[in-house]
């Protein structure tokens, strides 16, 4: 392997008229790199969501540069500048309240103008709570679905948990923690007590916490308990198999109830496939077995 590729950068950091997009820590400050500290302290500006939280990271490393604050509610007039400072050559560090920026935060919309205006942007890489909650899940890693927050709207939300329920990957979710037993009641109404999640609560602070096994354990969890600090949710995908055990029992049971109710085992079985998105027949047939 050629090592100076690991050693060296092609050119030195930072460069006139790059965005830098800088992965900062998700809680613990010595989560940041070198190479982040060093884009920090020698841009011409860094924009950042929360200069407070900023100044923290940059004092704690002895670092002082010129902050501006840039959150979702001023992008909009900050975005023009940041771009006509961009064209006439100055360097810009974008920093969210923690994390990689971009990832549910207004990093997103400064990197479409600025690429739109054929800007170049160059990532520092740091971490990000998705990616970390869901390698120490040990929950299937290597393909899965990140969801951010989910929608409010309440049919827009059905149709993710839906989704969810249906999805053979791994999905991650953010969720405040106001809302979390809402999201498990929702997920348990939709994939079952039994299918296997992680509520990873704090990570990398000094009370992180991974709670559950499975839908119903983080319930009861946190059924007696404040629900405090920050939460991001890790749910495994349906194994196909498994899929089929469930849906069996289950969908028998829907099935002889629909029945009771004085539905033919016709319009009771078109009713389950459409609802399910699987074959008529599958379900017609089982009323035979
Ligand atoms: N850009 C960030 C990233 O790369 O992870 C995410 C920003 S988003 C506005 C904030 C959400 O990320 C939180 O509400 C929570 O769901 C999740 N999060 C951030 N830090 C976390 C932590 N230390 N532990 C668990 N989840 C965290």
């Amino acid at each position: 392997m050629n090592n100076n590729y690991l050693l060296s950068h092609r050119k030195e950091e930072p460069e006139n008229g790059i965005l830098y997009l800088v992965g900062t820590p998700i809680g613990n400050l010595n989560d940041i790199s070198q190479r982040a500290l060093n884009i920090l302290k020698n841009v011409s500006l860094v924009a950042c969501e929360d200069t407070r939280r900023t100044k923290k990271i940059m004092n704690k490393f002895d670092i002082s540069n010129k902050l501006m604050s840039f959150n979702k509610h001023n992008s909009s007039i900050k975005i023009p500048k940041i771009v006509k400072d961009l064209k006439e050559g100055k360097s810009i560090a974008i920093v969210s309240d923690a994390g990689m920026p971009g990832i549910c935060d207004p990093g997103e919309d400064i990197a479409r103008s600025v690429k739109s205006e054929g800007i170049d942007i160059i990532c520092v890489p740091g971490a990000c709570a998705a990616i970390t909650a869901l390698v120490s899940s040990g929950l299937p890693s290597s393909s899965f679905v990140f969801e951010g927050f989910l929608p409010k709207k309440q049919i827009d939300r059905e149709k993710i948990l839906l989704e969810i329920s249906k999805n053979e990957k791994t999905t991650v979710i953010y969720e405040s923690p106001k809302r979390l037993r809402k999201l498990l009641k929702e997920l348990f109404e939709s994939c079952g007590g039994d299918r296997e999640i992680i509520v990873a609560r704090e990570l990398t602070k000094r009370f992180e916490e991974h709670i559950g096994k499975n839908i119903y354990d983080a319930m009861n969890f946190f059924r007696e308990r404040e629900v405090i600090g920050e939460i991001t949710i890790v749910i495994k995908g349906i194994s196909k198999e498994r899929d089929f055990v469930f849906n069996k029992t289950d969908l028998r049971k829907d099935l002889k109830e629909l029945i009771k109710a004085g539905l033919s085992l016709s319009a009771a079985s078109k009713y389950l496939a459409k609802k399910n998105g699987i074959k008529k027949s599958l379900i017609y047939n089982m009323n035979k077995i």
